[in-house]
This record gives structure tokens, C-alpha cells and sequence, in this order.
């Protein structure tokens, strides 16, 4: 297997757990950058992540513009994708999903921070973008680079963004890293709900304070989310491969 169809068979791993796991359902989306040309990334046709196979991935240039799509239509918001890739060359993946979790915090101004001590890889205050200051009223879709490229400038050198009234950009080292984030994003989002109903009653909410989030940060390595992986991979029915192939 070429170095391209391990990294293709990785993303479609990728899209199944993100949807076994509930944080993708009909919609939303995960890409990788192309190992063999940084100014070109990968990701499925317009489908259902739960369906993607591996003849279901279509190479991007960074603009948006389709390589190899033929016949497949690609999803309308892929310059969330090339966006985040072009403005942050560490950045090897991206997921844009629609959490339900998530979108309380984009539309109340209720703060989105790491609460459990896993949730230290969402960042210390996680941004929210709202499409409506630069774009005015849209269909809050990202469907073009001027709106992707005005979603960066919200995500800056973070790896979270929320997005208004619609759903989130999580960037990553790695496909595995990424997925890991984007889970412990949802988990922390419900517990940071569930914990405020509890706080009216006590006066009491403790988040992790700025020191507990870097001690955190430098455990975030395969050691930490190869364990959830392989787990992850048995429940979505995939192949669990070993060490990430990036
Ligand atoms: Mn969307």
C-alpha cells in the first residue's frame, strides 16, 4: 500500500469513528493534508462520514478546486478545510462538525473551557466566530476561502474555534490527534453544562487553571490517544494500524 492509500485508508477511519462516536452525523467532515504535496489536502466526495470509503476521497488544492472529483460532488464548505491548511503549515488535519454540544456556547456567550482535565487539548479559551459580523445574514455556510480564510483569523494559533449557530474547526498535528480533540471537545461541553446546573446550587465552578492546562499539554502524545484510538477503532468496525502514519 503507497504512502497516499495508507493515508486515504487513515481518514476513512477517521470519518467512522467521528461518527460512531456521535460527533459527526449526517453532516460535517474530516480532512487530511496530502502527504506528497503540502499545498494539496484529501477529503471525501459530499457523504455521510459513517458511508466514506476509501473511493469516496477526492484530492483538494488549497483553493478548493478539485484534482480528481470526476463525477463526485464535493462538499460545499471544503474551505473551512483549505483555509486552516493554508494559513497554518503544522497543521495536518481538520474536522468541521456540528455537535449539538457545542452550539449553546456559540450563541450565549458562555465561555467554552477545559473542565476535565482531558479537555486541557481544546485550548484554554476557545474562540467563537460569528459569520454575521463580516458576512451579514447568510446560510451560515463557509462557501468560499474570503469566509474560511475570516474563520482563521478567529481560530489564530489555536486548535478550536466555534462557529455561531452552527458548529466548530478543529485543527490537529495529526488525523488521531485530531479526532481525540474533537471527542474531548464534546465531552467537555457536557460536562461544562452539566457542572453549571450544579453550580447554581453550590455558587461553586472550578475550571483547569492555566498551569494545569500546559502541564497537560505535554502529555498530549500518541501515549495519550493511541489507547482511545485502538478502542476507537474496534467500536467503529475499522482496522486498528499501529502507530500513526501522520
Ligand atoms: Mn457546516
Amino acid at each position: 500500500m503507497s504512502k497516499v492509500q495508507e493515508i486515504i485508508e487513515e481518514l476513512v477511519t477517521g470519518n467512522r469513528i467521528l461518527a460512531r462516536e456521535e460527533i459527526l452525523d449526517s453532516f460535517g467532515h474530516i480532512s487530511v493534508r496530502h502527504p506528497e504535496n503540502p499545498n494539496r489536502y484529501l477529503l471525501s466526495r459530499a457523504r455521510a462520514p459513517d458511508l466514506i470509503e476509501a473511493e469516496d476521497i477526492i484530492t483538494f488544492e488549497m483553493d478548493g478546486t478539485a484534482v480528481d472529483a470526476g463525477e463526485r460532488k464535493p462538499y460545499l464548505e471544503r474551505y473551512i478545510h483549505g483555509a486552516i491548511f493554508e494559513a497554518r503549515p503544522e497543521v495536518q488535519c481538520v474536522i468541521h462538525s456540528h455537535t449539538g454540544s457545542l452550539l449553546p456556547f456559540g450563541v450565549t456567550g458562555w465561555q467554552l473551557k477545559p473542565m476535565a482535565h482531558v479537555g486541557a487539548c481544546i485550548g484554554r479559551d476557545v474562540p467563537v466566530w460569528d459569520s454575521e459580523d463580516k458576512f451579514g445574514d447568510t446560510d451560515l455556510l463557509v462557501v468560499n476561502m474570503s469566509m474560511g480564510r475570516d474563520l482563521v483569523k478567529t481560530l489564530g494559533s489555536g486548535n478550536v474555534a466555534l462557529m455561531r449557530g452552527h458548529g466548530c474547526a478543529v485543527a490537529g498535528a495529526n488525523i488521531r490527534e485530531c479526532v481525540f480533540r474533537a471527542i474531548q471537545l464534546d465531552v467537555n461541553a457536557r460536562l461544562q453544562k452539566e457542572a453549571l446546573g450544579m453550580s447554581q446550587l453550590t455558587g461553586k465552578l472550578k475550571f483547569l487553571t492555566d498551569g494545569e492546562i500546559k502541564a497537560w499539554e505535554k502529555i498530549l502524545t500518541p501515549y495519550s490517544w493511541e489507547r482511545a484510538w485502538e478502542n476507537w477503532c474496534k467500536r467503529a468496525n475499522r482496522p486498528y494500524l499501529g502507530q500513526p502514519m501522520i
